[in-house]
This record gives structure tokens, sequence and C-alpha cells, in this order.
């Protein structure tokens, strides 16, 4: 049977174009692939692109009262978000023209419209085409949830931030995730009074506790209003003002209220189930360790299968799919040890297991250090980093590493090499340190903190 393509995409996000670019450049495979909205997905325009440009801007408040106690004559001004935003979205326009042109290159028919499967070997294009594919791979990535609270449809979404007309006085962040956590030091850095609601007892829950108590305090410190064991009850839109009521009574205005409460699979209305294909009870699609569903035609990869949903985690997948689907090679995907970096001020590296997790699955040896670093603590910054490894007791491998500090995303990716590679604690003190830097310490922790 012949058919209009080899491959046919759902999906212009990081690891849809991937799967496309790899199976229509390298692979020589016939290549279609649909986006309804931008290309790039969720990481370039409206994810981790964007939002670490902003971390940069919210830095340089900050940059400008050290560099004054370092004996600089400054006179910081207040921050421009118009002339920002402008900046940021010709930008975000330039990444997707690399995108749409790396397409192009590999010779990737594009479809600027909505898809959904038709069936097993069918995609019906919202302009009323309908094309017919060897393999379909579904890559349509998330989408932020807000909770169904009364006056639900006056929050924004990081969706909506980029775009905001003006930058709000106060603000609210309801959440304690990665991305609530990171807006509330982007926004408080910008300017705004930045309130963040968490309903948990402790932020960034699921990571190495002693982490998550510093990058809370540095939050704190920073001027962030934290709150937690604390939900919102009801939202309502006043003329000049949106007023939240809070779980412990409270009521309280702001300017904008963003809602960071997690993000779901976005698998609805493709046609999946129809096909027999299950979505679990979030949405994801479930697939298998080749990305492949129970239709032996469709494969889905990234944040629509609720893995690790991270985009080098897509791309990945999307090179490893190419080569099971289209090469006929199969290769599964190690979703174990992956690196990676939150990028709250201050910020946090980790890879591996927490000090809480580890020490439910063996007994453990801690090697920890927290001290205020050199560039600061000259100017008399109470701020202190974290470096702190986990260490098997049987072993002796690192089972996890975390650094809260400036840089901690840079140096997590070269602890993690080394994690990934089984690394024992006496490997890592064989390594001469590095001086005077930081991340030394995490060669030079002679005897553990804690034992368990
Ligand atoms: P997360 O799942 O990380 O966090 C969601 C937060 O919202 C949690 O604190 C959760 O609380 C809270 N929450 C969930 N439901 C409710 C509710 N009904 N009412 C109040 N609070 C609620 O989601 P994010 O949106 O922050 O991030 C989504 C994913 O995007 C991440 O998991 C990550 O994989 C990825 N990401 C990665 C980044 C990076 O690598 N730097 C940056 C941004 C996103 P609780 O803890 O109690 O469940």
């Amino acid at each position: 049977m012949s058919f209009d393509y080899d491959l046919f995409v759902i999906g212009g996000g990081s690891g849809g174009v991937r799967a496309a670019r790899v199976a229509a450049g390298e692979a020589g495979a016939k290549v279609g692939l649909a986006e309804e909205s931008r290309y790039g997905g969720t990481c370039v325009i409206r994810g981790c692109v964007p939002k670490k440009l902003m971390v940069y801007a919210s830095t340089y408040a900050q940059a400008m009262k050290q560099a004054a106690l370092y004996g600089w004559e400054v006179k910081a001004g207040v921050f421009d978000w118009a002339s920002f935003r402008e900046k940021l979205e010709g930008e975000l326009d330039r990444l997707e023209g690399i995108y749409r042109q790396l397409l192009e290159n590999a010779d990737v028919d594009t479809f600027d419209c909505r898809a959904t499967v038709a069936g097993i070997n069918e995609v019906q294009l919202a302009d009323g085409r309908k094309v017919t594919a060897k393999t379909i791979l579904v890559a349509t990535g998330g989408w932020p949830v807000v909770p169904n609270i009364p006056g639900a449809q006056h929050v924004i979404t990081s969706n909506e931030i980029f775009h905001l007309n003006t930058l709000p006085k106060r603000m609210l962040i309801v959440g304690g995730g990665y991305v609530a956590c990171e807006f509330a030091g982007i926004m408080n850095g910008l300017g705004v009074e930045t309130h963040l609601w968490y309903r948990g007892n402790q932020i960034l829950r699921g990571f190495d506790g002693e982490a998550r108590e510093l990058i809370a305090q540095g939050m704190l410190d920073r001027g962030v209003q934290l709150m937690t064991e604390t939900n919102v009850t009801k939202i309502i839109k006043t003329d000049d003002c949106v007023e939240v009521t809070g779980s412990q009574g409270q009521v309280q205005s702001f300017d904008v209220v963003m809602y960071a409460t997690g993000r779901a699979p976005n698998s609805a209305n493709l046609g999946l189930e129809a096909l027999g294909i299950e979505l679990d009870s979030k949405g994801a699609v479930n697939v298998d360790q080749y990305s492949a569903t129970a239709v032996s035609s469709i494969y889905a990869i990234g944040d629509v299968t609720n893995r690790v949903n991270l985009t080098p985690v897509a791309i990945r997948e999307g090179m490893a799919f190419v080569q099971t689907a289209i090469l006929g090679n199969p290769t599964s995907i190690d979703h174990e040890l992956i690196p990676s970096a939150v990028f709250t001020q201050p910020e946090y590296g980790t890879i591996g297991l927490s000090e809480e997790d580890a020490s439910k699955q063996e007994p453990i040896e801690i090697f920890a250090t927290s001290f205020r670093p050199m560039n600061t603590s000259f100017i008399g910054d109470s701020d202190k980093v974290l470096m702190k490894l986990v260490v098997s007791k049987a072993t002796r491998k690192v089972l996890g590493c975390h650094i809260v500090a400036d840089g901690a995303g840079e140096m997590i990716q070269m602890a993690g090499i080394a994690v990934k590679m089984g690394a024992t604690k006496e490997e890592f003190d064989r390594v001469c340190a590095v001086h005077p830097t930081m991340a030394e310490e995490l060669v030079t922790m002679k005897s553990p903190v804690r034992t368990t």
C-alpha cells in the first residue's frame, strides 16, 4: 500500500521538529508535519527560552546593587517592560524562523493548521485535507491547567505572561512547582511586588529538602512574599484589580494573578481513543519504552506522554523514535538520572535522588556544605549556597547531587556526567579542586554530615 508520507508528525515543538527533520534529513523519509500554533512549541515560544531571557532581565537590579557595593558608580533606572517585550518578540520570531528553515532544509512538508488522527494511517487536517502516512507521530505537548475555582476566568497562566501590556504593580502567583517558583523570582527581580501562595508546607515538592529550604529562604530574602499552606478559594474581578480570597481567610488585591498549577498533556480530541489508544487519568498517551502506542503505526513522544516533561528528553525521545520506527533499529529511551535546573533565584541544579528518597532506598551518607560565596560575602550579603552529595554506603556511588548557587544549572550539567557514569564519592575526591570556585566543594568534602 502506498502512502502520501512515510511519516506524519502532529506538533511542531522540540520533539516533533527534531523527529521530523532527522527522519527526513538523515533517514531519507518523506515527512509531513502539522502545527496549529507557532513552530518551536512550548520551549521556544512560551516556555524555556522566553523564561530564561526574563530571568536574565530580572537579575540586573541585584547586579547593579552589587556593582555599587563593589565600588562602581551606578545609577539604576527603572525596567522598561515594553522595550524588553519588543526585543523578546523579535527574538522569538527569529527562533521560530530557524525552526521553519530547518524543516524546509530537510524537505519536510509543513501544514500550518491543526491535525488529528483519522485512522491508523490517516491524518485529518483542519483545512479539510486528508493525508495518509505509514507512521504517525503525536508530539502535541502539554498545556497549563487552572483548577476550577470561582473566578478562574480572571487569571493568566505562563502562556500569557510574556504578552502583558504593562508590568503589574502587585502580582500573585499560585503554585509551588518549577513555573511558579521561577516566575516568582523573575517578577520580583523586575520590581513587581510578588506574592507566591503554595498549598503545601514547602515549595518544590519532590526535590531535596535541604535545597528547597535554602531556595525558599533565598526567595524570601530577595523580597518574594511567600505564603505556604495557602490556597485560593475565590477570585473576583473589580474595576481596577483582582481580589483574591485565600484559604486562611485573607482577602488581598492584585493587578495580575498567575496560576502555575501544573500542565496537562495535549491529547483531547486528537482521535486517539477511537482507535483504541489509551489515555491515562491525566490524559497522557500510553506508550511503551519505544514510544509506541497500542496501534503499531502510531507513536507519541514528549509532554503528551507525561513521562519526564523536559525539552531535552522530548528531543531524545524523538531521535529514538526515528531509530525505532523509521530505521528499524528498536531504541528505547533512558529516563534514569536526568539532570535538570530550576531557574529560581537562587538557582537549583539537581540530578538523581534527594536525601529523602535515597534514605528510603538504602543506607546513605550525606556530604553537604552551605556557605556564603566569595563574590557576595565580600559585599556583606548573607546569601548562602549549597553543595550536596547523596552517597550510597554500600556502593559508594553518588546517588544524587544538589547545587543551589548562581550558575547551578551550568554546574549540574558537568557533575551530571560523573553521576550518570556511576562515579563514587572517592572518584569525585580524586579530582583536583578548581580554586577559588564554589563547585570545588564537590570534591573537597571530607566527612559525611549525616548518615542514615
Ligand atoms: P509542577 O507540576 O512542577 O507544579 C505544579 C504546582 O502546582 C505544584 O506546586 C502543585 O502543588 C500545585 N498545584 C497543583 N494543583 C493545584 C491546585 N489545584 N491548587 C493549588 N495548587 C496546585 O508544574 P509546573 O506548571 O510548575 O511545571 C510543569 C512542568 O514543566 C514541570 O513538571 C517540568 O517538567 C516542566 N518545566 C521545567 C522547567 C525547567 O526545567 N526549568 C521550567 C518550567 C517547567 P503540590 O506540590 O502540592 O502538588
